[in-house]
């Protein structure tokens, strides 16, 4: 099924009730300037639920609607997305890194050879006989992955 793209100049006057606006205000609150780059990739990101998913995905995505970004864009906006709070960064796996839009506390499967996460439902495990943080230190949270293989 293809998705609408992204009309650009509908990003640059975004109307009331345009998902784009939403990206818009998202950014804003975040307290980052909403740029036409961040707010296409931004309506990439949020405008299909939550999702896991790497920055070459991303980058794919935004060619497949000719969002006139590069790769290396796409890199510094997704870490200022992480450092906004605006994503969560779930795993790094050899060059690649696994960004998901939903903050809530969970964890993941992460499917050994294939660029795949699934959630593990929270309900599902607990984490238990954590050490205690080094001195100066406190946890800040828990990312738990499970490694699965076919
Ligand atoms: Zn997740």
């Amino acid at each position: 099924m293809a998705e609408p793209a992204p009309d650009l100049r509908t990003a640059a006057h975004p109307g009331l009730g345009c998902p784009l606006a939403q990206v818009r205000v998202r950014l804003r609150r975040a307290g980052l300037r909403p740029t036409r780059q961040r707010i296409c990739l931004g309506w990439l990101l949020f405008g299909r639920g939550y999702r896991h998913l790497t920055a070459e995905t991303l980058f794919a995505e935004a060619q497949k609607v000719r969002v006139p970004v590069s790769l290396a864009t796409v890199y510094n906006t997704l870490k200022q997305f992480t450092d906004a709070g605006l994503v969560r960064q779930i795993a790094a796996e050899g060059r690649k890194t696994y960004f998901d839009t939903d903050l809530t506390d969970h964890h993941h499967f992460l499917i050994e050879g294939d660029e795949e996460t699934i959630d593990i439902p929270s309900a599902t495990m607990s984490v238990t006989g954590l050490p205690p943080a080094p001195e100066g230190y406190e946890i800040e949270r828990v990312d738990v992955i499970v490694r699965l293989r076919r």
